[in-house]
């Protein structure tokens, strides 16, 4: 892919676990590949049609500079999400951090860590059964589409759904949301968590009542399987509120299990 790249930029800053290391600091070596799936600059050789390594190099430079994080690879993510957060032509940028002054004692070269932020497809699935739904789902959405690193590309039709696993609730409006986004797993999962707190959900009975559950079923190229996440969500193909929104988005063509009710809406937000 076509690639731009600024390779070993020497900068001071104060990135380390030890007292010493924050207080004194140290010199980093900074080296970020820019990816493009088309960059237009290559075509009309204006400056505004491609990235600005001057303006990229600052970015990096103040980044490291005030920077007093614990981890060169927290350096290098903060670094990533940064610099493709500005510039919307680039879907990938690898950051490698540089650390030869690490305290360790013993006879190495250098210490690095590499870091990949890139953009990619992800579905979230929504549901609610308390209070006024409707509304619980669209300020969930509405949130959702507020944050920084996240952009919604797509949304299903609302369906009435019979609850599952618990029974004596009543039934939940569901829906699944295209996103695309730069943002790690773990990171896209504690924001959504961060929401369904803002809009009063209570963790009481599992599987019972909530204003707003919010869940990660698919994110491209990534397979996690860990009690806090796991990708693709364990349980949707067992999930006809789940399975029938995803073919609304064009991700779904398999069958679906019947056995529980889920009526379309009608209602169908705008993207
Ligand atoms: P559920 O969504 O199963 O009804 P919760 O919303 O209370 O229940 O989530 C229970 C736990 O599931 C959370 O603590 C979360 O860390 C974990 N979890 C694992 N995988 C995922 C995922 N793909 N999306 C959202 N939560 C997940
Ligand atoms: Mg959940």
């Amino acid at each position: 892919m076509n690639r731009i790249s600024l390779k070993e930029m020497k900068l001071f800053g104060h990135t380390g676990c030890l007292p010493e290391e924050k207080r004194d600091g140290q010199y980093f070596y900074v080296s970020i590949d820019m990816f493009f799936p088309a960059l237009k600059g290559a075509v009309t050789d204006q400056l505004q049609d491609t990235v600005n390594y001057a303006e990229v190099y600052d970015m990096v430079q103040s980044l490291v500079e005030q920077s007093n994080c614990n981890l060169i690879e927290h350096l290098a993510y903060e670094i990533g999400r940064r610099v493709i957060s500005e510039y919307d032509q680039i879907s990938k940028v690898s950051v490698l951090v540089k650390k030869p002054g690490a305290p360790i004692d013993g006879v190495f070269e250098d210490m690095e860590a590499m870091i990949e932020v890139k953009r990619r497809e992800a579905v979230i699935s929504f549901g609610s059964n308390m209070g006024d739904r409707e509304q619980y789902i669209r300020q969930a959405v509405d949130l959702i589409s507020r944050q920084d690193g996240i952009r919604i590309k797509d949304i299903s039709a609302l369906y009435e759904t019979e609850p599952v696993g618990y029974d004596d609730q009543d039934y939940f409006l569901n829906g699944c949301l295209k996103i695309e986004t730069y943002l790690e797993p773990y990171e896209l999962l504690h924001i959504l968590q961060r929401i369904e707190l803002d809009l009063g959900r209570q963790r009481t009975i599992k599987n019972g009542p909530r204003t707003v559950d919010l869940d990660i079923l698919l994110m491209s190229g990534v397979r996690i399987d860990t009690p806090e996440l796991t990708i693709p969500h364990p349980r949707m193909y067992e999930r006809a509120f789940v399975l029938i929104p995803l073919k609304d988005l064009g991700m779904y063509a398999g069958p679906v299990p019947d056995g529980k009710e889920v009526l379309p809406t009608g209602i169908r937000f705008e993207v």
